[in-house]
């Protein structure tokens, strides 16, 4: 794959951007490199000077942007509609054609501050930089589509932080998207009236990330296309066992893509309250709640494609939602306990059985997974277990459990325990080890599991 260079985002025009210009940190100390992610856009040949020099100077990629972009954007943040938002502490790098023929982009975390950062110092946390590779890297692994972290580069500032004993370390960092066209663009649109461009962004999505030709129907094809992804994104979150944190409607990406990963976790049992921000008192992301939240955003987009559309195609268009998210997270788990599936109407009593089972006993996530991997129960696995024991006996292995992980003593899993461990000991001794040796056993879990 050679590197293709793309720069879809001017189609748009300069009501979409503002050109900025990214932080000149006083250290670039390269912490992360995705290679795998590299190779898939064809800039896996760069050398450690020149990845530097493109993603931690910003110096341009050729043929794509010639200046950093910072989109700008709107959204519901808790529910509170806000409108000083935007990129503000990153901006669209670079475009590109990946391996598989989509137009992907490189944007940035943590690359200075733009005209969106209001009393923000448009940095990362080094730490946060951390948590965002382990996100996305258990996500991929999970087999849900996610953002990569592409890179990340320490920048030698000291921050201060509300949530972080300071002052802390800084970073930033560059992530491979399927786009970064939000709810919150559109919102952002509809909120300012304008008609004019709303058909335009309407039409890019559908033609860019879609592969459709725009039409009088263009709002409620994109409107059930967004429908369609986030419900898939809502079920894979289910199977991993995933809770975001901050669902807000500029968090939510028209492709479904999950990104954006701050006080993200996973949940350690089937729990539907647990919540990973301290900051989410009422709950309102909590585990359980996440289909409920993406479907108000997409409510959202609705919302503001009134402005261009008829009410009832667009109801309709959103009726797929509940549909698609109920499919998702049975193919999603029965992929995860490496079963075939049989067909709805055997799928979902037994994902039914599966919920009840994991909410009785407690048992973590991952060591059920882990344990039944091809469908047959060890004997640990007690009483409440017998009614899906009995329905997986109807059900085929996806593939042997001939992967060396399947011998492992224990899942691998990403609890904030571990995630703790691994930052103290870059935190206390400067040690990266176990970030690498994590993310390796990641990807070989990952392995295990394709
Ligand atoms: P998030 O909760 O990360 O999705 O961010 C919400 C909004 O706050 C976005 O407009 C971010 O760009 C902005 N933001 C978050 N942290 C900072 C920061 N340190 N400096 C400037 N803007 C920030
Ligand atoms: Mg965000």
């Amino acid at each position: 794959m050679a590197f293709t260079p793309q720069q879809a985002i001017l189609e748009l025009g300069p009501a979409f951007y503002d050109p900025v210009t990214a932080a000149r940190f006083p250290e670039t100390i390269l912490r992360f490199r995705n290679d795998r992610a590299a190779a898939e856009i064809g800039l896996h040949d760069l050398g450690d000077e020149q990845w530097i020099a493109h993603f931690g100077r910003f110096e341009p990629l050729p043929g794509t942007l010639d200046q950093p972009l910072a989109l700008r954007y709107h959204g519901h943040q808790f529910r509170v509609y806000n409108p000083e938002i935007g990129d503000g502490r990153g901006f669209l790098f670079a475009q590109m054609t990946d391996d598989r023929g989509r137009l992907m982009d490189l944007g940035t975390k943590g690359s200075g501050q733009t005209p969106y950062s209001r009393f923000g110092d448009g940095r990362l946390t080094l730490k946060g930089g951390v948590r965002e590779i382990l996100a996305t890297e258990m996500l991929e692994a999970l087999g849900v589509e996610t953002s990569r972290t592409f890179s990340l580069i320490e920048t030698g500032e000291a921050l201060e932080r509300g949530d972080e004993p300071s002052p802390t370390r800084s970073a930033v960092l560059v992530r491979l998207n399927h786009g970064h066209i939000r709810i919150g663009t559109f919102q952002r649109l509809a909120y300012g009236q304008d008609v004019e461009n709303l058909a335009r962004l309407t039409d890019y999505v559908l033609r860019h990330y879609f592969g459709e030709e725009p039409g009088d129907d263009a709002p409620q094809r994109l409107l059930g296309h967004v429908a369609a992804r986030t419900a898939r994104m809502a079920g894979q979150f289910m199977a991993a066992g995933f809770v975001h944190g901050v669902l807000n409607s500029d968090n939510i990406n028209v492709t479904g893509e999950s990104f954006d990963y701050g006080p993200w976790r996973f949940a350690p049992n089937w729990a539907p309250g647990f919540t990973a921000a301290y900051f989410d008192q009422s709950g309102l992301y909590a585990f359980g709640r996440q289909p409920e939240a993406i479907y108000w955003d997409l409510m959202q987009l609705a919302s503001s494609l009134r402005l261009i559309a008829e009410e009832a195609p667009l109801i309709e268009a959103m009726e797929i939602f509940p549909e698609i998210f109920q499919r998702t997270v049975a193919e999603a788990m029965l992929w995860r306990l490496g079963v075939v599936p049989r067909g709805p109407e055997h799928d979902r009593p037994l994902i039914g059985a599966i919920e009840r089972a994991l909410v009785e006993t407690e048992t973590p996530i991952d060591l059920f997974y882990f344990h039944g991997f091809g469908g047959t129960l060890p004997e640990r696995f007690g009483a409440p277990f017998a009614e899906l024991r009995a329905q997986l006996a109807h059900y085929a292995p996806r593939k042997p459990r001939d992967h060396p992980y399947w011998s492992d003593a224990a899942p691998c899993a990403m609890l904030i325990d571990e995630v703790e461990e691994i930052w103290a000991r870059i935190a206390q001794g400067d040690d990266w080890a176990p970030l690498n040796g994590k993310v390796a056993a990641i990807r070989r879990m990952g392995e295990a599991l394709a």
